[in-house]
């Protein structure tokens, strides 16, 4: 059982549904103090109202992570609402798939500013709050898609993917200064609503081709984000944790 984070206060950037929901709600069911941010404003409603089902503290926030001055004013909204930061969940992405022959450069900037250039914004505007409390915890949503595999469609998507590894390495070091942890979650194949724009038959094959037979469930993810959040993983910085089912297991 791992220690409880019952009272902290978390940030989940893409919190309004797919991954950052399941995220919010695992870090809900722990006792947490949760912010959700993301663009629509309706969506964030809807998890509020789930949030406080499970008996947490919830507030929801209008942000786009590709605007910095967006990203700074959540953050500080969030500490002076919550207290503090304790810790941020980087997890806001989106994956449109179109191949390099057909890409345009402004179909690669926005996939890069909302998953890679959003992720130093994130991190950028919480040091002042992780250093003012001399601890925080920042768990970034990275992928399998990038750094270990490819996908037709998903260059640009796969280099933002990847980008967030190598800068989680640095900032590991930066961070270090301030008694605050950096780690990545590379989720494999998760049931979301944005998954399923790639239609139920391409889903079950590849629920067919994954060991554990079935794509991963949100919650997989919230639970490897509460590892690296918890005391337990004090001592985890700049590394990254696999959660795919078995999938890139050599046959
Ligand atoms: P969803 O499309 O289900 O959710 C994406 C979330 O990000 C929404 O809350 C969306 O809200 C928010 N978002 C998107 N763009 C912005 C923006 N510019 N500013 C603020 N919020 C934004 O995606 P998933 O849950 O599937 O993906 C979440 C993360 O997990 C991403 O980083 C993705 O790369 C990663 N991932 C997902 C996998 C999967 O199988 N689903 C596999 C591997 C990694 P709104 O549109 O209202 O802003």
């Amino acid at each position: 059982m791992l220690t409880s984070i019952k009272g902290k206060s978390v940030l989940v950037t893409g919190g309004s549904r797919g991954i950052g929901r399941g995220i919010a709600r695992v870090f809900a069911r722990q006792g947490a103090r949760i912010t959700i941010a993301a663009r629509d404003s309706a969506a964030i409603d809807e998890v509020l109202a789930e949030m406080r089902a499970l008996g947490a503290e919830a507030r929801g926030a209008a942000c786009d992570v590709t605007d910095y001055d967006s990203v700074r004013g959540l953050i500080d909204d969030t500490a002076a609402a919550q207290g503090g930061l304790d810790i941020l969940c980087a997890n806001a992405g989106i994956f449109p798939q179109v191949k390099i022959v057909d890409m345009d450069p402004a179909d690669w900037d926005r996939v890069i500013d909302t998953n890679l250039r959003s992720t130093f914004f994130c991190v950028k505007a919480a040091i002042p709050h992780f250093e003012r409390a001399g601890k925080g915890r920042v768990i970034v949503t990275s992928s399998i898609t990038g750094p270990v595999t490819g996908y037709p469609g998903w260059a640009h998507y796969g280099a933002s993917k990847a980008g967030q590894l190598g800068f989680i390495r640095t900032a590991a070091m930066e961070l270090a200064r301030y008694n605050t942890t950096i780690n990545a979650v590379m989720p494999g194949n998760i049931y979301t609503e944005g998954l399923q724009g790639l239609g139920e038959g391409y889903l079950q094959t590849m629920a067919n081709s994954i060991p554990l037979k079935r794509l991963g469930d949100v919650e997989d993810i919230g639970n490897a984000a509460l590892f690296f959040a918890s005391d337990e993983a004090a001592y985890v910085t700049g590394q990254q944790i696999i959660v795919d089912g078995g999938q890139i297991l050599p046959e």
